[in-house]
């Protein structure tokens, strides 16, 4: 039945609302019963910008879940909503679930909608917000709805743009109460950096001045000595345990990465002191407790440079010891139950506590290293990145949900919504993949896609072979050194990467790829501008010594292989050659001292500068094969930070600077008739892999868990419509040009 009413509200009709005595949420609360009554439909909400935050914040809802006001918060540009924010346009999608841009938000209640209508609210050229419509009945809204939608966005401008400044001014007052309350379910929106879903109790890793102390977290300890002692044993056999796992599970960590815990608990010195203090009459807890804190001052006195690492092993240690006191024993007596919060966290951190069980991580998403990602999904741990620096600021225990699909966190949920997260995990656990495995990829008109893995970790390579990789198309070596935070010596290097071939024959190993952002905890200065100082080929071109090691362990690995060698951020082909001189020294170093080598390595270059974009013939004419590594390409061609989250929505890959390089990089390399292939992280976005393969680019590498959904995208591609598309594509201009151009890719296939 025709929906009937009069377009506009009447002045009578708003007038009133500011007859109730109510707050601005009130107020804000009554617009939205009115405009869902005037329209007729189930939901109506309105999202305003936070200025602050650059972010739109939900503000008033009918018909969604209200415990969200104020919580939910979208990126610009994110969702159906953000997209009709940032285009200044109205959405109207008869079915939002299918929708590609729909951002599902969990607890939200919106499952039960499918119509979205989104208008953004205009006043004075200004975007104030976006007032968002939901019905239960698809293609519910007509045109006649979007337009009555628009006059009533622009009639509530004015209204709304003053409850907007309210609302602002007082944001740090509510700041403060909001972290009071904390007990009602909060939820915050962050950025995934893995996938994977945890549900536990935080555990606040927290770096400021108090927070590097240990905290008795319960009043409940068994305190006598005896339950020291019995604690000080299992702790002592769980080290030891873990210690074990460890070496089989990630050989590359090397020797004792939980060297200064079992230190410590076999420390008669130590575990002495909190003898002691016991016997004085104090608390088995709070004597835990206060040795450990005496150490950590100690520590913090000491000038090392290893310091903040050490810090963290005592608080892990004491946590440990305070875990163990307890009688119902917990065989691990780790983190296992826990969601690690930390401000800061190294890839050696992240190992040794997702080595204790950690469920998950939050982390703080400044500053973050690309690198944390990348180990976490490795690791396969559920990690998110948040900035709002309200939730670090908590020290308290809180029922964590870490949904690291979304990329969002919730603290203290609703049992419901706790039961159902379990359930999602239960159920991806026990998933076994209907899909065929597919062994290789291949286009519909017969054309073969080589499908290679990414290797972080050794562990990565089982994963590889259980996916049917063709070989590593890139072996991220830096993981080796990262993870144990020190430089590993050639004779271990030789160790490790010939376990490597020993389960993938075909890999190509890339120098280590550390300094900017990817930063080792040992001895590192501070740089202003990481991703433009001393990373990568550079940091190895100034210290030969470690470059040497590397390249020296590569060649003896190498014997009777193909060996195939890749250096990082190549910059032109002044610094390609004198790494390439690094290489022919460190071959006759070997030859004089009569160690079997590879005589003849294939040397490749990466592509994820502009420069070398610009000099592309040479690079392609001088390098056995061309790496292309679009994680940094896009971060230098567009300027924009790959870690920092402020700018995460201009990251854009496929941006039509970043098109444009690469299609005068694929060309050349045919040309040049260089072999070439795609490891950054854009070989997984659909729309991009049809476009590098329209440039005629045969082979990926990807994450291993990603190679079958790549295998299967291809199987739906034609090389004629790829080249089609790829042809369009670098010819449009505009951002906004190419995404109708992929939307309209994606109605296609
Ligand atoms: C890249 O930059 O695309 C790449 C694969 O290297 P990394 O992500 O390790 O910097
Ligand atoms: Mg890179």
């Amino acid at each position: 039945m025709e929906k009937v009413y009069d377009l506009i509200f009447s002045v009578r009709e708003l007038t009133g609302i500011f007859q109730h005595k109510t707050n601005i949420n009130g107020l804000l609360h009554l617009v939205v019963k009115v405009i869902a009554k005037h329209i007729r439909t189930e939901a109506c909400s309105i999202f305003l910008l936070d200025e602050t935050e650059n972010n739109l914040v939900l503000r008033a809802t009918a018909g969604l879940n209200s415990e969200f006001i104020g919580k939910i918060k979208l990126e610009i540009g994110e969702g159906i909503t953000g997209k009709a924010f940032k285009e200044r346009i109205p959405i109207n999608i008869a079915r939002g679930a299918m929708d590609p841009q729909f951002k599902h938000i969990p607890g939200m209640h919106e499952e039960q909608y499918e119509s979205i209508l989104a208008v953004p609210i205009i006043y004075h050229n200004k975007e104030l917000g976006v007032i968002v419509l939901e019905d239960s009945k698809a293609g519910y809204y007509t045109p006649r709805d979007v337009k009555a939608l628009t006059l009533i966005a622009s009639q509530l401008a004015t209204f709304l743009d003053n409850a907007k400044t309210l609302l602002e001014l007082r944001k740090g007052f509510k700041d403060r109460i909001n972290n009071d309350s904390l007990h009602k379910q909060q939820y915050y929106k962050g950025r995934s950096a893995s996938t994977g879903i945890a549900v536990g109790t935080s555990f606040f890793m927290s770096e400021t001045s108090k927070g590097k102390y240990l905290r008795t977290e319960r009043l409940d300890y068994p305190e006598s000595l005896e339950a020291f002692e019995l604690s000080l044993t299992r702790s002592t056999k769980q080290l030891e345990k873990l210690q074990e796992k460890m070496d089989e599970n990630l050989s590359e960590a090397g020797s004792l990465i939980f060297a200064s815990h079992l230190l410590m608990v076999s420390d008669d010195d130590f575990s002495g002191s909190i003898r002691n203090y016991i016997k004085e009459g104090e608390k088995a807890s709070k004597s835990i407790v206060k040795v450990v804190n005496e150490y950590i001052d100690l520590f913090s006195m000491s000038g090392n440079e290893n310091v903040k690492e050490k810090i963290l092993d005592l608080k892990d240690l004491g946590h440990r010891l305070l875990k163990n006191l307890s009688e119902e024993v917990v065989d691990d007596g780790d983190y296992s139950g826990q969601i690690v919060v930390a401000k800061n966290m190294l890839p050696s951190e992240l190992v040794k506590l997702a080595a204790q069980h950690t469920e998950g991580f939050v982390i703080y998403g400044v500053g973050v290293t690309s690198h944390i990602a990348i180990l976490a999904k490795s690791l396969d741990l559920p990690v998110v990145f948040l900035t709002d620096k309200s939730f670090f600021n908590q020290r308290d225990e809180y029922t964590l949900v870490v949904d690291a699909y979304q990329g969002v966190v919730l603290v203290n949920p609703e049992e419901e919504l706790i039961k159902k997260y379990l359930g999602n995990i239960d159920s991806s656990q026990t998933k076994t993949g209907s899909a065929k495995m597919l062994d290789f990829a291949e286009t519909q008109d017969g054309i073969k896609i080589k499908i290679q893995a990414n290797i972080n970790i050794l562990s990565d390579s089982q994963n590889a072979v259980k996916y049917k990789a063709e070989g590593s198309g890139l072996y991220r070596s830096e993981f080796l050194f990262l993870i144990r935070n020190n430089f590993p010596t050639e004779e271990e290097q030789v160790v490790i990467y010939s376990r490597l071939l020993d389960t993938i024959p075909d890999v190509v190993f890339r120098t280590i790829d550390i300094g900017g952002d990817k930063i080792l905890g040992i001895a590192d200065t501070k740089e202003l501008n990481p991703s433009l100082g001393l990373r990568a080929l550079r940091y190895s071109l100034k210290n030969t010594g470690i470059f040497k090691d590397q390249l020296r362990a590569l060649l003896r690995v190498g014997v009777g292989k193909e060996l195939k060698i890749l250096f990082p951020l190549v910059t032109g082909i002044d610094d390609f050659k004198k790494a390439k001189e690094i290489l022919a020294q460190s071959m006759e170093e070997l030859e004089k001292e009569g160690i079997p080598y590879n005589k003849n390595p294939k040397v490749g270059a990466m592509i994820e500068l502009p420069s070398i974009v610009y000099l592309i013939d040479e690079i392609a004419a001088a390098a056995d094969f061309m790496s292309v590594g679009t994680n940094d390409l896009v971060q230098y061609i567009l300027g924009i930070d790959r870690t920092n989250e402020k700018v995460k929505d201009l990251y854009i890959p496929y941006h039509p600077a970043v098109l444009r390089a690469l299609k005068m990089v694929a060309e050349s390399a045919k040309k040049n008739n260089c072999p070439i292939s795609v490891c950054g992280d854009t070989a997984v976005d659909p729309d991009l892999l049809e476009f590098f393969i329209g440039l005629g680019i045969r082979t990926f590498s990807v994450e291993p868990r990603m190679i079958q959904f790549v295998r299967r995208e291809i199987a739906r591609m034609n090389t004629e419509n790829a080249v089609r598309f790829a042809e369009k594509a670098v010819d449009l201009g505009t951002v906004r040009e190419i995404e109708v151009l992929m939307s309209e890719r994606m109605k296609n296939t």
